[in-house]
């Protein structure tokens, strides 16, 4: 196993050499391109599982505090790849076991009917993950302003009035969550404009690179779902519905009510709101982890997240194509 989630440390450096080491395992099916590069310097990388012509977008890291999501979705791409990669393995051993009727099979069944379902999902399509759009946050929550290179950007940040575990922006202090043209978007503060930051830009970049059929943003806290996009009209908003509560019942979270969308005063242009009204393809905000959590995160989240998430991602596919055909 590449990605061990019980690790302590999981800083940019060992996320990215991990990512690599995954390709190395599983270049049959999965490949790493740079989409940008943030203001510090650091790339931003996106993975492609699959081997589908349709592509669903899944991204995580966008808020700096949230640590845990980015991790995750690595151990999620290398569990379906192994999957991927197994299964055909698997079905065979499982068919001359099959021939033994004293033999339980009930626990081999199943998985290997998971994994006929992941092998089906990514003959279907390729997901694209960009498990950390914003590194240099990542870094700060992690690692303290320290561990920003770049003198005027750290000193830019020390003077902002925010702990380093609370820090939810770039190494702009920009919320890239706040960034994204939509028709929601208003300006916070003097000479604020929407993809302003580098790390807007690449998703905005990859939005329209990839012709992607769904779009899953990983934020935490709360174990809830978005879904409601007021810009969006009722047709689209009762799709997502669909989708929402199904993932509710898969994973255990909670469905957001339309009414909070976006507190009141606060501003829009999240991706999910870019995602949509561009594409006018489903658009979902997953808020991984208690909302009683405190930040820093716990590491112990991983583990439960990654349980849930397995399953959100498999099925949010299977609901798409179901709907496509
Ligand atoms: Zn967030």
């Amino acid at each position: 196993m590449i990605i061990n989630l019980e690790e302590s440390e999981f800083s940019y450096d060992k996320l990215i050499k991990a990512a690599r080491s995954l390709v190395k395992q599983y270049d049959s099916i999965l490949k790493c391109v740079t989409i940008g590069e943030s203001h510090d310097s650091r790339d931003i990388i996106l993975l492609k599982l699959g081997l589908g012509q349709k592509c669903i977008v899944c991204c995580g890291g966008v808020h700096a505090r949230e640590t845990i999501n980015p991790i995750v979705l690595l151990r999620i791409i290398e569990y379906y790849a192994d999957l991927y990669i197994n299964y055909r393995q698997q079905r065979i051993n499982l068919m001359k076991k099959l021939s033994d009727p004293t033999v339980h099979l009930k626990d081999e069944y199943e998985q290997m009917l998971y994994g006929a379902c992941i092998y089906e999902l990514l003959q279907t399509y390729t997901i694209l993950f960009v498990p950390l759009v914003n590194p240099d946050g990542f870094m700060i929550a992690q690692q303290g302003f320290a561990s920003i290179r770049d003198v005027q950007l750290r000193h830019s940040c020390m003077s902002m009035n925010s702990t380093n575990t609370d820090w939810k922006g770039n190494a702009r202090g920009v919320d890239i969550n706040r960034n994204f043209p939509s028709l929601f978007w208003k300006s916070k503060f003097e000479g604020d404009y929407p993809a302003s930051e580098n790390e807007t830009k690449a998703l905005i970049r990859l939005f329209h690179e990839y012709k992607s059929i769904g779009f899953l943003d990983f934020h935490s806290r709360g174990r809830t779902i978005y879904y409601y996009r007021n810009k969006m009209p009722d047709s689209y908003n009762k799709r997502q519905l669909e989708l929402a509560t199904r993932l509710c019942e898969v994973t255990g979270y909670a469905l957001n009510l339309p009414e909070e969308e976006i507190d009141l005063g606060d501003s829009g242009g999240n991706t999910v709101h870019y995602y949509s009204e561009n594409f006018n393809k489903p658009a979902l905000t997953i808020e991984t982890v208690e909302e009683v959590a405190d930040f820093p995160l716990d590491e112990q989240y991983r583990i439960t997240t990654f349980r849930e998430l397995k399953l959100l991602i498999s099925e949010f596919g299977s609901m798409l194509h179901l709907g496509s055909k």
